[in-house]
């Protein structure tokens, strides 16, 4: 059902987005940022534009791009790629995500995920027929937090894996608990995945917004990353969600196929926008730590708040959000204060069961996500109105 009553069913972010505007509340449910993008990239932009670089460029992306994508992952990460072959150029990180699992995943086979999971995950594996597994992240034993993690040691992960499991899509860091995975979770899941010969996709579209341990891919893993199609954006590394330029790395066999996908949905990214990300990507590491760092400071004002407020809130270690229990509030359904809190509080965020199949949350059906890539006054006032409203 992509349908309902002949309309298409707007994604929970969009519906509360559109809430936040028809109540002018504080939008701390969509993660964009209220942030510009560095000067250098603006500028490249509107350069390219000028310089009449508007007309449909070349399919598999401006060979300048490519260049910059896997001269970022070697400076990076250490990982070689060869920018003629093992580089797609895609429409964000969204439709490499759709042409990789519509490219590789056939009907019936299985595709495992964490569950919550990016709410797009479940919708393109049923767009490709493939059978959804996921891997539940439980709390922690840190009470204080409510943190969700994945415990190697239970053995979930090594149950989700089947004789049919054919993908595995991983989301590191994550969204929307904004933790990152374990290099020993990172692990587990690569000797699983070559136990099955299953292929892994890897989203790392917060790669650069870390606040804490730089982000790990786990292409970088030994033996990881012939199987593995590693997945980014520059929406959030250079605060520019509404361009929608992503890219996929992987073996040209595996580029090949996604490519075949990615032809048939758009056939080609937006012309102007490439150059100017490729400008990006080669800016000092000056120039990706600042807005990490600033974000650091915005995510402790919106963690701190919300713990003095009453919320039980788990630490992010990168991203653009955090999760808030609303249980030691009184507040045991997050479905119910997520429909109430514009008007009453003034503040949209997003209910964790949007993140879950069925909207089953389970053990987190009191959690919210809130979104701290805001204006340091956005979150200070969305602060000050949950305070009189709790
Ligand atoms: N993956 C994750 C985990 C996301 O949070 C998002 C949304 N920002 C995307 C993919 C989509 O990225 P893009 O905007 O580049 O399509
Ligand atoms: N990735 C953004 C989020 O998680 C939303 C992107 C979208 O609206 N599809 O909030």
């Amino acid at each position: 059902g992509l349908l309902q009553d002949g309309q298409a069913l707007p994604t929970v972010f969009a519906r509360m987005s559109a809430r936040a505007l028809e109540h002018d509340a504080l939008n701390l449910g969509q993660g964009f940022p209220d942030d510009a993008p560095p000067d250098a990239v603006a500028e490249a932009a509107i350069a390219a534009i000028r310089q009449g670089r508007n007309q449909y460029p070349p399919g598999p992306g401006d060979a300048v791009l490519r260049e910059a994508i896997a001269a970022h992952q070697a400076q990076w990460y250490g990982l070689q790629w060869d920018p003629a072959s093992e580089v797609l150029v895609t429409t964000g990180a969204t439709e490499a995500l759709a042409a990789t699992v519509l490219a590789l995943v056939e009907p019936g086979d299985e595709v495992i995920t964490l569950e919550p999971f990016y709410d797009q995950y479940a919708a393109i594996i049923a767009l490709a027929g493939g059978v959804h597994r996921t891997v539940p992240l439980t709390s922690s034993t840190d009470p204080d937090t409510g943190d969700l993690v994945l415990d190697v040691s239970a053995g979930a992960l090594r149950e989700a894996f089947s004789e049919r499991t054919r993908l595995v899509l991983v989301n590191t860091p994550h969204n929307p608990t904004g933790r990152m995975l374990s290099p020993e979770v990172l692990a587990a899941i690569v000797e699983e995945a070559e136990r099955h010969d299953a292929l892994i996709a890897t989203d790392e579209v917060y790669e650069h917004l870390t606040f804490g341990a730089p982000h790990r891919p786990i292409a970088a893993l030994p033996g990881a990353q012939d199987r593995t199609i590693s997945i980014s954006s520059a929406g959030k590394t250079f605060s520019v969600t509404g361009w929608k330029i992503g890219w996929v790395t992987a073996s040209p066999e595996l580029v090949t196929a996604i490519t075949g996908a990615k032809q048939w949905l758009t056939y080609s990214s937006g012309a102007p926008f490439q150059p100017a990300v490729a400008a990006g990507l080669a800016l000092p590491a000056s120039a990706f730590e600042e807005l990490a760092a600033d974000l650091r400071g915005r995510r402790d004002l919106l963690t701190d708040g919300l713990r003095e407020i009453g919320f039980r809130v788990s630490l992010a270690d990168a991203g653009y959000f955090t999760v808030a229990d609303a249980g030691p509030l009184g507040e045991p359904d997050a479905d119910a204060l997520a429909e109430r809190l514009p008007t009453e509080a003034g503040v949209v965020a997003i209910p964790l069961s949007a993140f879950y199949r069925d909207g089953r949350a389970g053990e987190a059906s009191a959690y919210l996500r809130l979104a701290f890539c805001k204006s340091r006054e956005t979150i200070e006032r969305a602060l000050e109105q949950l305070d009189a409203w709790a």
